[in-house]
């Protein structure tokens, strides 16, 4: 590392508050699935800024829209339309298969939401106030009060307590600890179709149906945080089309603006008729034109770039080589996700082996201590998956 960086990070400890023990590394531009810090050194970026950047960093296309929206218009308040919001609603629609749709700055405000959402839903069926929200063990569904009040790892929330309440838990993929929750207080069912940074466990189709029998027999409302496994990562927009399992409500953020701060919660036109009003809910820059620009364009991008059927032309062969690389590695225990969200389990804490493919060119990330994350650009080829192999390889071996 040169004189240059080391300062660069010194100066960026001395004032930004402590709340990531980051990577020693200082990333200044990007192009396809490369990034490169300052000092000129290039990585195989297996993260995409946490399964964000979609479309690999510098697309022409996407940067072009976004530069000429800045000159149009940045940004004017939910007090009245804009056209980039008409359109990415109407895209973002029809690629869900939802009815109404809220944008959100973040992934965090989109579960919010939906946590606002279902319970407004329950209060004007019956009046009360104590409904009670089931969510999943090792779910992450982010860090505001509401978003941590449903995330199931006990350590994030403990130093915030109290949390909003009225939440429990049950354990992904049994839908006996789920039945063992429901009261008649139950608003809503909430997971994520296939956890992110709780390990990458993903939900069998049975078990996904059988909550929505329930949610429908029940009149529970059933809530899919689609924020990191949404937008193509499982070779759907959504993860939940593969089972068709619709939910009530979803959220989704990350990939949806490949890089501008945007999320949405999307409900059918049942929920948004007899859950928010006016007044309920709102949001300064939320849906502002410059983010919905970006969103309509990377709509669009998916579909003139074949997205999705690269991601499902390069998943399998990735799985394919993850499984070769446990088969010759005694310390990877399992591999888990789908599409292009997978992980591999390991015997150990996975910091080293993250540390030592910096060092060879190679960005990766973990979900827990002991797995690593693969979420790379959906862009990505075989040839890249081949790459990144090749580095891990000899990262594990080392
Ligand atoms: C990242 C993430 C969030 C939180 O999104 P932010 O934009 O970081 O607030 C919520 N749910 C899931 C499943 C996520 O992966």
């Amino acid at each position: 590392m040169s004189d240059r960086m080391k300062a660069y990070i010194q100066d960026a400890e001395s004032v930004l508050l402590h709340t990531y023990n980051r990577y020693q590394i200082v990333l200044e531009r990007g192009d396809g699935v490369y990034l490169y810090d300052t000092d000129g050194k290039r990585y195989l970026d297996f993260c995409a800024g946490i399964a964000v950047f979609a479309l690999g960093y510098n697309n022409r296309a996407y940067n072009d829209a976004l530069k000429a929206q800045i000159d149009k218009l940045i940004h004017t308040s939910n007090y009245y339309y804009n056209l980039p919001a008409i359109g990415a609603a109407k895209k973002l629609l029809q690629v869900s298969g939802m009815d109404r749709v809220f944008f959100t700055n973040s992934g965090a405000e989109a579960v919010e939401g939906a946590i606002k959402t279902v319970r407004k839903y329950a209060y004007l069926k019956d009046g009360c106030r104590d409904h009670e929200i089931i969510a999943m063990e090792h779910a992450f569904h982010g860090r505001t009060f509401g978003a941590l009040s449903v995330t199931g790892n006990p350590g994030y929330r403990e130093p915030f307590e109290p949390m909003i309440g009225h939440v429990k838990f049950a354990r992904l993929n049994d839908y006996e600890s789920v039945l063992g929750q429901v009261t008649d207080k139950t608003c809503a069912i909430l997971l994520e179709p296939v956890q992110g940074e709780g390990g990458l466990s993903v939900a069998e189709e049975g078990f996904l149906r059988s909550l929505r029998k329930l949610c429908d027999e029940r009149d529970i409302l059933l809530v899919f945080d689609e924020i990191q496994c949404g937008m193509g990562r499982t070779g759907y927009y959504y993860a939940w089309q593969k089972y068709g399992v619709k939910p009530d409500v979803m959220t989704t953020a990350k990939a949806l603006g490949c890089g501008v701060p945007v999320g949405a919660f999307l409900m059918t036109e049942r929920v948004g008729a007899s859950s928010l009003a006016a007044g309920d809910h709102g949001t300064t820059y939320g849906g502002n034109p410059l983010v919905c620009t970006a969103v309509e364009k990377v709509l669009d991008l998916f579909e003139d770039g074949h997205i999705i059927e690269n991601v499902r032309e390069v998943a399998p062969y990735l799985e394919m080589r993850l499984e070769e690389l446990k088969a010759r590695h005694a310390c990877i225990r399992e591999r888990r996700g789908t599409g292009l969200m997978q992980g591999l389990l390991f015997d150990r804490p996975v910091r080293d082996v993250i540390g030592r493919a910096l060092e060879k060119g190679l960005i990766l990330i973990n979900a827990g201590p002991e797995i690593l994350r693969f979420v790379p650009p959906l862009v990505i080829t075989k040839e890249n998956v081949d790459q990144m192999i090749s580095i891990l390889d000899a990262c594990i071996q080392a």
